[in-house]
């Protein structure tokens, strides 16, 4: 059985096809640009396989809600031209096939969940340090929506006593994504993140972000497992430097040997390399078949 995976980006479109084990079978991508365009090459694409559901982890806002008027859309998003936007409709009428939908982020640990480092686990999150931070929830078995769904990048952290920037979030001050983006950690240091590799305190400060972010979802969600990755983890001294400081910020609060005793075992990079995502959306589509 083939089923097709796209992971929906601001600047590509990663589309993929894979199999009910998660196995991908060819993979290809379009830059991002108005929806009509775009859309057009990504349906050809599939018209050249027979795929019977498609899975669709989507750049946000979103709508997710079944009941809604415009479930399946990109919402407000400040991207030109994108604003509005019924992406799942498109594929849906375009391929005639059950589309599943949900967040990038959300699609993230939906793979890791599935094939990955939370493989068998009921409750996991995936967060992403690089552009943007994103954070994807999968609790009790199931993705988190709620009201929207969960904007964990912008939860309000408190500043490094040194820290001089005023973020770069036009929303908050202070928030995770403002204060530790890549973008952000070049504008505060004036300088590619990736050339800024022997500055320590470059990565202590980032640290100290990362894991009060982490902290504070460990106490709301209690996840068995967090994945951790995105461009700016490429700076691999930053695992153990974040688990530290997870451990120094929960001060023994959390007292379950996965934490105490097996740090290194419960804040981890991807089990998938570059591909939770896609994969997740392979798996989104597997899910849409019911
Ligand atoms: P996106 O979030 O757009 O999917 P990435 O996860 O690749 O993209 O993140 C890109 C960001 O990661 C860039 O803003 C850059 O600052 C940062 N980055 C890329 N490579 C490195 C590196 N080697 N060390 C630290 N930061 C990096
Ligand atoms: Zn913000």
């Amino acid at each position: 059985m083939l089923i097709g995976g796209i992971e929906a980006g601001g600047t590509k479109m990663v589309c993929a096809v894979g199999d009910e084990n998660g196995v991908i079978k060819d993979r290809t991508s379009f830059p991002t640009r108005q929806p009509e365009e775009t859309f057009a090459d990504m349906i050809a694409y599939y018209k050249n396989w027979d795929i019977q559901a498609l899975g669709i982890g989507c750049f946000g806002p979103v709508d997710l809600n079944r009941q809604s008027r415009t479930y399946g859309y990109i919402t407000k998003t400040p991207k030109p031209g994108w604003g509005n936007c019924d992406i799942v409709g498109a594929f849906k009428d375009a391929l005639g096939v059950p589309v599943g939908f949900d967040t990038d982020v959300n699609g993230a640990v939906l793979g890791e969940v599935t094939w990955g480092a939370a493989r068998g686990l009921d409750s996991a999150i995936y967060i992403t340090i690089g552009t943007g931070v994103g954070v994807g929830v999968y609790v009790n078995g199931g993705l988190l929506h709620g009201l929207v769904h969960p904007e964990g990048g912008h939860i309000l952290l408190i500043r490094h006593p040194k820290d001089t920037y005023e973020g770069k979030c036009p929303f908050h001050k202070n928030c995770v994504e403002g204060l530790a983006a890549g973008p952000s950690i070049e504008a505060r240091w004036g300088k590619k993140a990736a050339e800024l590799a022997d500055r320590d305190e470059v990565w202590e400060m980032e640290a100290y972000y990362i894991a009060q972010a982490i902290t504070d979802y460990i106490l709301s969600y209690s996840p068995q497992k967090i994945i951790l990755w995105g461009g700016v983890m490429h700076q691999e001294k930053l695992f153990g430097m974040v688990r530290k400081e997870v451990l120094n910020l929960l001060n023994g609060y959390v007292a379950h040997e996965a934490i105490t005793e097996h740090i290194d075992q419960y804040i981890v990079p991807p089990a998938l390399g570059e591909d939770p995502g896609i994969m997740g959306a392979i798996k989104l589509g597997l899910d849409a078949l019911g």
